[in-house]
Formats: C-alpha cells, sequence, structure tokens
C-alpha cells in the first residue's frame, strides 16, 4: 500500500519573499465567491455558539461573511436573516435531509444571499442528491456552498454535482474529535494544497483548525479563496450564548455540533460523538479580534511581495520545516 503522507500548517513555512509593497493598506484582501465580493476573506462559521445575526451583522461590516448556523427552528433562522440591514450579506446553513428543502426556500424568501450544506461528511450520496434536488428547486440564481471534504475526488465531486464553493477539511477543527473517533481525515494544510489542483475557479474554504493570523494566510497560499473561523472568534462579544464566571474569568461557550451537549440539545440524542464542549475566554467586539487578525494577514502578503490574493498564491512558495523548526518558529522564551 502506497501511504501518502499529509502536512499541516506547522509543518510548513511560507518563503519571505523580494517585496515592493510600501503600505500594507494597498494590499487588497478581496476575494469572491461566485459574483459575490468581500473585502475579507473570512467566513464564521455555522455553529450555534458562533454565528446567529449578531456575528453576521459584524462580519457583513468587516467585509466578511457569517453563516447562520441551522440548529434552530426554520422561522428563528429566518428571523436571523431577517433583522439584518437589507443590504447586508449573509449565508445561512441547512442539512442534507429533513426540512432542508423546506428551510432553503424559507431562507431564501427571507432574503439570505447563500446558502451553506452543512454537513461533516460532504462526499456523500445525501450531499448529492440534496444538491440535485435543490437546483429543481431554487434554480441556479442562488449561490450553494457544499461540504466538508478532506479530498481532491471529494472537491471535484461536489463541484460536478453543482457545489459554487467548497468547504475542505476534515477533523482538524478545535473541537473536532472526528478523527480520533473514526480514525478518517486528512491533514488541513494538505486537504487545501489537494483541493487546489481541483476543478477551479469554484473557491475552496479552508475550515477548521486555523490558530491565527499566519495560519490563514498558509491557507490562503496554499490555494483556499476563504477561511472559516470556529475558536478564533469564539468568546466575542457577537457570539450567542451567556457569560459564564469560571476560574478563567469570563468566558463564553464553544462547542463542536457534533459534541454531545450539542446533540442532545438539538435531536434529543446521541449518535456518534466527534467533537467537544468547552468554555473560552471573553474576547470583547469581533471586530476588534477582525482587526488584529487582518493586519497579521497584511503583514503575510507582504512578506510574499503580493498584493492580492492571485498574487500572493502565484508566488508562495513553502519550505517544510522540522520539528526543531517548528520550534524555533514559536515563541520559545516560554519553553525555557
Ligand atoms: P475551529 O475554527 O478550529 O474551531 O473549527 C471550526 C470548524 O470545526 C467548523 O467550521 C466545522 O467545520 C468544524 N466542526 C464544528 N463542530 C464540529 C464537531 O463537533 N466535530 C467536528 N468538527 C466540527
Amino acid at each position: 500500500m502506497n501511504i501518502k503522507e499529509g502536512l499541516t500548517y506547522d509543518d510548513v513555512l511560507l518563503l519571505p519573499q523580494y517585496s515592493e509593497i510600501k503600505n500594507r493598506a494597498t494590499i487588497s484582501l478581496e476575494s469572491y465567491l461566485g459574483d459575490l465580493l468581500f473585502k475579507l476573506p473570512i467566513i464564521a462559521s455555522p455553529m450555534d455558539t458562533i454565528t446567529t445575526s449578531p456575528m453576521a451583522a459584524a462580519m457583513d461590516e468587516a467585509g466578511g461573511l457569517g453563516i447562520i448556523h441551522r440548529y434552530n427552528s426554520i422561522d428563528i433562522q429566518c428571523n436571523h436573516v431577517e433583522s439584518l440591514p437589507a443590504d447586508a450579506m449573509v449565508g445561512a446553513a441547512i442539512g442534507t435531509s429533513g426540512d432542508y428543502l423546506e428551510r432553503a426556500t424559507a431562507l431564501v424568501n427571507a432574503g439570505v444571499t447563500l446558502l451553506c450544506i452543512d454537513v461533516a461528511h460532504g462526499h456523500h450520496i445525501l450531499m448529492k442528491e440534496a444538491l440535485r434536488k435543490l437546483r429543481i428547486v431554487l434554480g441556479n440564481k442562488v449561490h450553494i456552498m457544499a461540504g466538508n471534504v478532506a479530498t481532491l475526488e471529494g472537491y471535484n465531486d461536489l463541484v460536478d454535482w453543482g457545489a459554487d464553493s467548497v468547504r475542505c477539511n476534515i477533523g482538524g477543527g478545535s473541537i473536532c474529535s472526528t478523527r480520533i473517533q473514526t480514525g478518517h481525515g486528512v491533514p488541513g494544510f494538505q486537504t487545501i494544497l489537494d483541493c487546489a489542483q481541483g476543478r477551479h475557479p469554484v473557491p475552496i474554504i479552508a475550515d477548521g483548525g486555523i490558530r491565527s493570523a499566519g495560519d490563514i494566510v498558509k491557507a490562503l497560499a496554499a490555494g483556499a479563496d476563504f477561511v472559516m473561523l470556529g475558536s478564533l472568534l469564539a468568546g466575542t462579544d457577537e457570539t450567542p450564548g451567556d457569560i459564564i464566571n469560571t476560574r478563567k474569568g469570563k468566558c463564553k461557550a464553544y462547542r463542536g455540533m457534533a459534541s454531545k451537549n450539542a446533540q442532545v440539545e438539538w435531536r434529543g440524542k446521541t449518535a456518534s460523538l466527534e467533537g467537544i464542549a468547552t468554555t473560552v475566554p471573553c474576547q470583547g467586539p469581533v471586530h476588534a479580534v477582525l482587526a488584529t487578525l487582518e493586519r497579521g494577514v497584511r503583514s503575510g502578503f507582504s512578506y510574499s511581495g503580493a498584493s492580492t490574493l492571485e498574487e500572493l498564491q502565484t508566488k508562495a512558495e513553502f519550505i517544510r520545516q522540522t520539528v526543531s523548526g517548528q520550534v524555533e518558529s514559536s515563541t520559545h522564551i516560554l519553553r525555557r
């Protein structure tokens, strides 16, 4: 058996390159989902501890996108969409079974900008059938994001089945235990490299496992058009849920949608447990978190001498680092 190697974000670095960028404000971070233009290539994850209308509104204002989670009634999800200003861009998640056709139709009528078919294993016959039925019911006018997949075959199949953009990465999320529980997945960086060999120009969303601005730059340079974030946005003012006083100070809940308590709450029973629930420190307003990330990403583009995403992807040269390289790459005084 030929066993392929899978690299993740920590295994690689981008080679610094000659740069003519004198002012990072001139760098464009613009990226497209079909004909929808975004100033910031960051999407807030459709999780019940991340995205309802406050997060979607803040993401829109920052130039990115929020996707309203689907673990609620159709009415509640539509209310979140309808409560946003008329001109805001907002996504909403649906599944591949149960009420998904009714939900999709209601969300489109509520004015959603795009739909996201949000399932853990997207390279699946239910996804193929859902995409076919959604196209029959909704036609081609609504952008449909679909996922998740971890392989080039998965990406290409979803494109062939009609997805307008594809969420890539299985098992890399901060709250995810899919790889532990099932033995399946592909390291996140490898997933993006592999999927970027596929049927472009269907955009790639690098989803899960992004821990820093540096990871965002690596994902974009490897071929992603957007990153999708959960943990980096968790604990901000705009996430749903109350502030909890803990020994760590003021916190908010952050949980995988396949964690035990999320499953019990949303479907009253548990299937395979492939996520965990935790609390994370409160982080204040999301615009401040995004501004910090954006400054890091702009600096990253500058190190590659890139003034656009396309230029970053064309110029990017990765180097693989050793474990001692990873240690050196971290703030290693903290290890002494
Ligand atoms: P993070 O940004 O590393 O925290 O990862 C967030 C991503 O994890 C989401 O966008 C989903 O793709 C994924 N995810 C959410 N809930 C679960 C779960 O319970 N198990 C596995 N993956 C999950």
